[in-house]
């Protein structure tokens, strides 16, 4: 059974890098088209500002001595003095202009160039404060264009940093990333999470609180401080969190528990403290703190040493939570997928009091998934999602989405412009077990080991009543695997039963027993195979309480300094193992053993044809005489992960 691909790099995968340093605050390339921008508004603002001042700049200026002579000669009918500028009116109607001494008043200038009283007096002299636009933009022009230009600078900048909502704002030295409520084309609702139907109904008292904090705070209403979100890598923990923010209409701060591992001592707190800052300034907010379980694992284990900066931030993040109150309107949202190894002080109440548990999607959510995913690909007349989605069991929603997204590279690699069924179909195995490998040929020997093998899974998984119908059987190497088998229950499965585990094991030994009847010697072909049946067989004696002889105890693991069961009781379990493993090797040679014609069938179609489909297998079952299993009578009820034997 191999294992479904990639989980780990998912996690990371819709984090863009955040930018740091100056490129968070300038930008980039952007930013020197900016500045351009900014000197072309600067040098018009300049040309307005002198043709302004131009417009008043004295055209047929006279000297003040002039000015004096002509008032004595009586040729001046009237003076208007605005501010140190003079206009003179002559009685032959000409204007002239001046400009005076701004230490002193027209009159004393006059006087003192030897205008006498009586000769002024005919003058008609009129004192005019400057019109007001002109008189401001003249004086203070020189000081306000530079501030206005710097002014302008800052702004485009600092939309810049905003709009592009994920940059960092570098709060002091916090990693988070900010995603701004006003930033659609990275705004997630609820409209884009399907399913999870109970997850969005108790999210949904958050966002009411977010949008409306006045109407829960006036009734005095408790409302969480943190909730923590919990399931499966995939199954839309950050997407949920992300569209309680998108529903609300706040920022979203998010940071990830894992960044926190590799910093220095003290740092981590002190990021915390800055992010629950920021977030309070532009409260109404969410924190979002992803993967939480890397700082909140169980404190003091004493493991190893070297985790006290984790242990710091964790602190920090309690002091934070427990010191901010609902009026602050701070919502602290977390993710785990390991709820089992969180540190109880995270958990009581006040802190992340509020548990939601998202679950891997059932087939209708899975449908409802894929249609979400489908949205911006032109698909085919053909295609049928629900089919798709009733093949896909186990599948979380990360891997429905890069299902569908494997499906339109397939169409856009032969040039065609919708997506069919058979591009899904093909992406379903991509997803699952890694891209074809056509170029790894066998010889003919490993082709012939490698068809037995797979027949030997195919026919034990069809011929016991509670193991998974087989869906599709190939040759054809895919990731590690040589060939595989892929299983599928009819259901989803919420659950397994004894007999189940004990038809999958033996179903799984098919490939080995297989392999040792024919040529009497094992390859290690089947490794994995064993490993898969050994964790299974374990789990059945000490997790689940499926071992007769032991009873229905749950001991636990073994761990370091930990001893949950004595060493006489770890000698009866490997016994129990090896007892179930070798029940279930017995049971899978006599199926082989008495099928050895449908074994011998199987093996040929699959050298021939190196995969074959469901319909074409049953046929070969049911002319060999093994009645292919039906839903109707689908004994083993079972549901969930499709299986796959290597
Ligand atoms: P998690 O945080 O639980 O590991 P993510 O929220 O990062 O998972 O999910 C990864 C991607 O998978 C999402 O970006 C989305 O495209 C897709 N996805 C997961 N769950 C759903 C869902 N319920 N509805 C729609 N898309 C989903
Ligand atoms: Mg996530
Ligand atoms: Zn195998």
């Amino acid at each position: 059974m191999a294992n479904t691909p990639a989980k780990k790099s998912r996690n990371r995968k819709n984090k863009k890098p955040a930018r740091r340093g100056w490129r968070a605050v300038f930008g980039g390339p952007s930013f020197f088209s900016n500045l351009v921008t900014t000197i072309i508004v600067f040098l018009l603002l300049m040309s307005v500002y002198s043709l302004i001042a131009g417009l008043s700049a004295p055209s047929n200026a006279i000297p003040l001595s002039a000015v004096a002579s002509d008032v004595e000669a009586g040729k001046v009918s009237s003076i208007v003095v605005n501010g140190d500028a003079l206009t003179l009116t002559y009685t032959d109607g000409t204007t002239k202009t001046s400009q005076k001494d701004p230490s002193a008043g027209l009159a004393e200038t006059l006087v003192t160039y030897g205008v006498t009283p009586a000769e002024l007096s005919k003058v008609a002299l009129t004192v005019e404060g400057q019109s007001g636009l002109e008189f401001w933009f003249v004086t203070l022009g020189p000081f306000l264009i530079p501030l206005v230009f710097i002014g302008i600078f800052f702004w485009i900048l600092l939309r810049q940093v905003r709009g592009a909502g994920m940059q960092a704002f570098s709060f002091g030295q916090s990693k988070a990333r900010v995603i701004d409520p006003a930033d659609t084309t990275q705004r997630v609702t609820f409209q884009d999470v399907a399913g999870t139907r109970e997850a969005k109904e108790e999210l949904m008292e958050i966002v009411d609180f977010l949008k409306q904090p006045k109407k829960f705070l006036d009734i005095g209403a408790r409302i969480p401080k943190g909730i923590i979100l919990m399931g499966a890598p995939g199954t839309g923990k950050t997407l949920l969190a992300r569209a309680v923010a998108g529903e609300a209409g706040v920022p979203f701060f998010s940071i990830s528990g894992s960044e926190f591992v590799e910093m220095f001592v003290g740092v981590g707190a002190s990021r915390v403290r800055d992010l629950f800052q920021t977030a309070k300034k532009a409260a109404p907010a969410i924190i979002f703190v992803d993967e939480i379980d890397a700082v909140g694992r169980v404190r003091g284990t004493g493991m190893g040493g070297g985790n006290d900066e984790r242990e710091q931030t964790l602190n920090q993040i309690l002091v934070e939570m427990d010191g901010f109150e609902p009026a602050e309107k701070v919502v602290v949202m977390a993710a785990t997928n390991r709820p089992d190894v969180l540190d109880s002080a995270l958990l009581r109440p006040g802190r992340f009091d509020r548990r939601v548990t998202i679950d891997l999607p059932d087939r209708r959510d899975r449908e409802a998934i894929l249609e979400i995913h489908a949205r911006k690909k032109p698909l085919g007349p053909d295609v049928d999602l629900a089919v798709i989605a009733e093949r896909t069991p186990g599948f979380s929603g990360a891997e429905l989405n890069s299902l569908m997204n494997e499906g339109a590279i397939l169409a856009a690699r032969e040039s065609r412009t919708e997506v069919t069924q058979y591009d899904l179909i093909r992406s379903i195995e991509k997803v699952m077990l890694g891209p074809e490998r056509k170029s790894h040929l066998l010889s003919p020997k490993e082709k012939k080991l490698t068809a037995y093998h797979e027949a030997g899974h195919a026919l034990v998984s069809s011929v016991l009543p509670h193991a998974d119908p087989v869906h599709k059987i190939s040759i054809i190497s895919r990731g590690r695997a040589a060939g595989y088998t892929l299983k599928l229950p009819f259901d989803d499965r919420k659950m397994q039963s004894r007999k189940q585990f004990l038809d999958d094991i033996a179903a799984t030994l098919g490939g080995y027993v297989a392999e040792e009847l024919l040529f009497d010697d094992v390859s290690t072909g089947p490794s994995n195979d064993l490993a898969v049946i050994t964790a299974i067989a374990r789990d059945m004696v000490i997790r689940y309480g499926m071992s007769e002889k032991l009873g229905p105890i749950a001991f636990g693991e073994r761990q370091l300094g930990s001893e949950p069961y004595s060493e006489r009781i770890a000698a009866e379990i490997d016994a129990e193992v090896t007892r179930i493993v070798e029940e279930a090797k017995a049971r899978a040679q006599q199926v082989i053993g008495e099928h050895r014609g449908a074994l011998d069938a199987i093996a040929k179609e699959l050298i021939e044809k190196e995969t074959i489909e469901r319909a074409d297998f049953e046929k070969i079952l049911i002319a060999n005489g093994i009645t292919p299993k039906k839903k109707e009578e689908d004994l083993s009820a079972s549901g969930g992960l499709a299986e796959t034997v290597a």
